[in-house]
């Protein structure tokens, strides 16, 4: 249940005409959620367009596996896919990659090229917005990370829609499922028919997100509710975070690809050239 005051609040009006919007899908249960509820509204409307974007990771036997759910899934529902791939971006697929280089943590680098195409793409795609599965239990989870890594600046970029300025660089994300919990999503997808072929990633238990959600999961079954205050207790303290912390500071154009970063030169490109390249 959505309170009132989330309801008024300017951080949840996701959706407004003319929109373009991106949905990022895995042919995962949350995803083909969102994709199945936002395409059936944006259908009914002549003033807004939707497409789905795909990032192929390279990891045999998993993402395969749910691309060709959702290549199914997108031709029966008239949906445009765009999928995109670590191989032909960045020279190698992800099990690659890890074979070659065992003690990189395979979340560290998959989670900075799949934001790094996403965005990038979106912008070429014409997004206005990139909508995403995140529910109730990953935001709490990505909360409680940034807490325990001492990463304020990034918890203000947080919430149903996310970043804090408007920059031609950056597409907004917004995360209509963010009132849901994970159970909610899945019962829904379940009845659906959307599990069918589900999977997990196989380094998904390797994630300090997934001790963090191991620990989140605990509590909630021995003091139900604990999702759900995580979330309403950071959105009430959001607009205060987003109002004070200097999110500009840092924030330049990569001199290699003119993404958004940091730094000069930025994650993926730096991935890209100690990583990847070195494998040629
Ligand atoms: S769980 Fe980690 S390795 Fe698997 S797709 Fe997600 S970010 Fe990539």
């Amino acid at each position: 249940m959505v309170c009132k005051k989330c309801i008024e609040s300017p951080v949840i009006k996701l959706l407004a005409k003319n929109d373009h919007i991106g949905v990022a899908v895995s042919g995962g249960k949350d995803s083909t959620t969102l994709l199945y509820l936002l395409n059936k509204l944006v259908k009914s409307r002549k003033d807004m367009k939707l497409t789905a974007i795909a990032i192929d990771e390279g990891i045999k036997g998993y993402r395969d596996v749910s691309l060709d759910f959702l290549k199914n899934f997108c031709n029966k529902n008239s949906i445009e896919l765009k999928i995109f791939s670590y191989e032909a971006n960045f020279g190698k697929p992800l099990d690659s990659i890890l074979d070659a280089n065992k003690n990189i943590i395979p979340c560290s680098i998959c989670g900075v090229f799949r934001r790094y195409l996403l965005n990038k793409n979106s912008k070429e795609l014409g997004f206005t917005k990139l909508a995403t599965g995140h529910n109730m239990d990953d935001e709490s989870q990505t909360i409680l990370m940034n807490y325990f890594r001492n990463n304020i600046n990034i918890s203000a970029r947080l919430g149903p829609i996310t970043g804090v300025i408007n920059s031609k660089n950056f597409i907004k994300r917004i995360k209509p499922l963010y009132f849901l919990t994970e159970k909610e999503v899945t019962t829904y997808s379940y009845i659906m028919g959307f599990m069918d072929n589900y999977m997990e990633c196989p380094h998904n238990s390797q994630s300090y997100r997934g001790h963090i959600r191991d620990m989140i999961n605990d509590f909630e079954s021995k003091y139900p509710g604990t999702k759900h205050g995580i979330i309403t207790s950071f959105l009430e303290i959001l607009p205060l975070l987003k109002a004070n912390v200097d999110y500009n500071k840092d924030l330049k154009s990569c001199s290699v690809c003119g993404e958004p970063s940091s730094k000069d030169v930025c994650q993926a490109c730096n991935y890209a050239e100690t990583i990847v390249n070195k494998m040629k």
